[in-house]
């Protein structure tokens, strides 16, 4: 493309946040465009939460041979071939990747295939030579991972989360730096697949920032498929001698270990996509790499938006999306909510048992001094997780005693990240719990136990 263009609004990255904004720009009667210089649908599609899901859904396939098993089944695993599970993953990064070029098309939105650099608050260079105008701009260049030092990227030893989606034979041992989402399905997958894991986390527990009692129902179940968690852990160096790498770790109360591996995955945070794209010279500074945005996501440079990954919210995918949509209606004229209200974002792991929550944990509200009460229903007394035989877990519910609104949900259990979405509602629609109560929840399911949990807030249980 050599001739100028002019756009309402020009997006930069074709993840979850600039396709989504791209798309409802079509819809508003925005002329938009979107520019990607790598595959269109950014790191969510083809090296975040597709294919981890396509891998962790194998990985719950393969684990179930037990279940086969217990029913007389003999299950040969001889022939089991790791690529064949790789590829599969591919293949759903793949298509809907070509799903997301597709969609750009069917809604006249140009993707264009550059790496893109603002030379102005109305215009972007790219690196053909050719330049592009727009009225706005919205900055949705997403994230890469964050080496942690002493642990230099290679990915040959030293992975990102992007090496170890490519891997196509599995280690015999995997160390694990970080345990947050990401590093906690890394840890489930390589588990279920035979590799022997050991996941090392610097805070007092795996997934810092879920709640205490959920994310015990997820340690345990982990200690009982034997991955090793060193919580309170710091990872300081790594050694190579040979084949194998040995990982200097000190604990909190000043312990030392070294722990020998076949390879360490470092997931232990990313970092926006801030540099090499030209904000320095339309007077965007970043704090950490991040871009601070006001209300609508609108950047210190007029006209220029930034969503998704390169601000400091949570780095999600639904965040990015939620984002786009708000940020482009605001270019539309239309009148959405300025910014995401952070206790109705949801946080969602994937694991077996997952974990689905929003909103506050017991920790947040003690620490902030706001009151609360819990209701807590367990899986067991719900007659679907019996008869499916995933009885492992709780919905949890912590409500203001005396309007009894939720302020936060965690749910720990199979399908949790499904679940969540109903007392998610209702807290985003300020639902009383009388709305859940009086509503029929089918019988049996997993969702009665949202029904359940909501009875305990009335205080009038009924299946526990
Ligand atoms: P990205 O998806 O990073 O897309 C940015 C795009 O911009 C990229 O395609 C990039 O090539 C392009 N780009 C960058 N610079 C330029 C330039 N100068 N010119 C042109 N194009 C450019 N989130 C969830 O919500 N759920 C999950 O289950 C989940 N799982 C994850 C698993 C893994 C392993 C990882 C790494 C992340 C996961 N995430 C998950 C996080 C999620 O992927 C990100 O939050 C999301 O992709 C951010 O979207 P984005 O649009 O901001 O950026």
């Amino acid at each position: 493309m050599n001739a100028t263009a002019e756009y309402d609004v020009i997006i930069i990255g074709s993840g979850p946040g600039g396709y989504v904004a791209g798309i409802r720009a079509a819809q508003l009667g925005l002329r938009a465009c979107v520019i990607e210089k790598d595959k269109p649908g950014g790191i969510c599609l083809n090296v975040g939460c597709i294919p981890t899901k396509s891998l962790i859904h194998q990985a719950g396939i393969f684990l179930s041979r037990s279940e086969l098993e217990r029913m007389g089944v003999a299950v040969d695993t001889g022939g089991f071939d790791y690529h064949r599970v790789y590829e599969k993953s591919r293949k759903a990064a793949d298509m809907l990747s070509m799903g997301v070029q597709y969609l750009l098309k069917k809604n006249n939105v140009p993707l264009i295939h550059a790496a893109a650099r603002i030379v102005s608050p109305r215009a972007v260079s790219l690196d053909d030579g050719s330049r592009i105008e727009g009225k706005n701009i919205i900055i949705a260049t997403g994230s890469r991972p964050l080496e942690i030092p002493g642990f230099p990227f290679d990915e040959d030893r030293v992975l990102t989360s992007t090496g170890a989606l490519f891997l196509q034979e599995l280690p015999r041992r995997l160390i694990i730096l970080g345990a947050g989402a990401v590093g906690c399905e890394f840890a489930y997958i390589m588990n279920a697949f035979g590799v022997e894991v050991c996941l090392v986390e610097m805070m007092n527990h795996i997934l810092p920032r879920e709640d205490d009692e959920t994310v015990a129902v997820l340690e345990r179940s982990f200690r009982r498929k034997g991955i090793s968690a060193l919580t309170g852990t710091r990872a300081h160096s790594l050694e190579k001698s040979g084949g194998t790498l040995s990982v200097s770790l000190e604990n909190t109360e000043g312990n030392k270990k070294t722990v020998e591996t076949d390879k360490v995955l470092v997931v232990a945070g990313r970092t926006p996509n801030t540099d090499g794209i030209g904000l320095e010279d339309i007077g965007i500074d970043t704090v950490k790499g991040f871009i601070p945005v006001g209300d609508y996501y609108l950047t210190a440079a007029d006209g220029v938006f930034a969503i998704g990954d390169v601000v400091s919210t949570p780095l999600l995918a639904h965040v990015a999306s939620r984002e786009a949509e708000i940020t482009v209606e605001y270019i539309a004229g239309l009148h959405p909510e300025p910014a995401l209200d952070p206790l109705t974002i949801p946080s969602a792991v994937y694991t077996e048992p997952q974990i689905g929550s929003f909103g506050m944990t017991e920790s947040d509200a003690q620490r902030n001094g706001v009151a609360f009460r819990k209701a807590v229903f367990p899986y067991k007394g719900s007659g679907k997780a019996v008869a499916i035989e995933r009885t492992d877990g709780f919905v949890k519910v912590l409500y203001n005693p005396e309007t009894k609104d939720i302020l936060g949900a965690h749910i720990v259990g199979h399908n949790a990240t499904e679940l969540i979405h109903e007392l998610l509602l209702a807290r985003a629609s300020g639902l009383k719990s009388g709305d859940i109560t009086s509503m029929i929840h089918a019988h049996p399911t997993l969702s009665e136990m949202v029904l359940d949990v909501m009875r305990a807030v009335e205080g009038r249980s009924i299946n526990v």
